[in-house]
């Protein structure tokens, strides 16, 4: 079964510039990590990370902290393809996500364990990961809540003690501006030309 299946469903690419998922998987020795600043009907953060060559997906409501006490909230969503990591723009009304998107934050993440591959971590439900991003770095745990494997569980994110940690940073209000374009999300709105 293809996981992006669903990503396709839910969107007419002949409205949308969001990206089509490509036919030949993308060949990269890094892994990709993402975070999308996406205002639709909710302002969230969207959490991305490549595997097994599509992007793992979780909105995150609050989006996320550099702080270890603090437990944010991440909402699985679907599958996305490789080549959503970098868009940004606007996703026409009537379609699904209808809003602007920015690249808040990018990088690479690596698996912090050396006993379980990542994949294994998905399934279980406790990914501890290593994200090296412009504005995100350092240690983080992905944690599904309750037992059984459900897609449609709460997972939570969190912050890892570890030199990277930090109480009174707070990204999310002091850096606003996406990674590639330096925009802020409410400086989208104004580009309604296709890119
Ligand atoms: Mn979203």
């Amino acid at each position: 079964m293809n996981s992006l299946k669903e990503y396709k469903e839910k969107r007419n690419f002949r409205k949308t510039t969001e990206p089509k998922p490509a036919l030949k998987k993308l060949k990269s020795t890094n892994l990709i990590y993402v975070m999308q600043k996406h205002k639709a009907t909710n302002l969230h953060y969207d959490l991305r990370l490549e595997l097994n060559g599509v992007l793992k997906s979780w909105a995150i409501p609050k989006g996320p902290s550099t702080d270890p006490s603090q437990k944010k909230l991440a909402v699985p969503t679907e599958d996305h393809p490789i080549d959503y990591a970098f868009f940004e723009g606007l996703i026409p009304e009537g379609e699904y996500g209808a809003g602007t998107v920015i690249v808040w934050d990018k990088g690479t993440y690596r698996n912090l364990k050396d006993n379980i591959s990542l994949e294994e971590a998905y399934d279980k439900g406790k990914l501890e990961i290593f994200i090296e991003g412009e504005k995100l770095k350092g240690a983080y745990v992905l944690l599904r809540t309750g037992k059984e494997q459900a897609d449609d569980k709460l997972w939570l994110l969190i912050k890892m003690k570890d030199k990277y940690a930090d109480t009174r940073r707070n990204p999310v209000k002091t850096e606003p501006e996406s990674v590639i374009s330096g925009k802020k999300i409410e400086d989208i709105k104004e580009d309604t030309s296709d890119p």
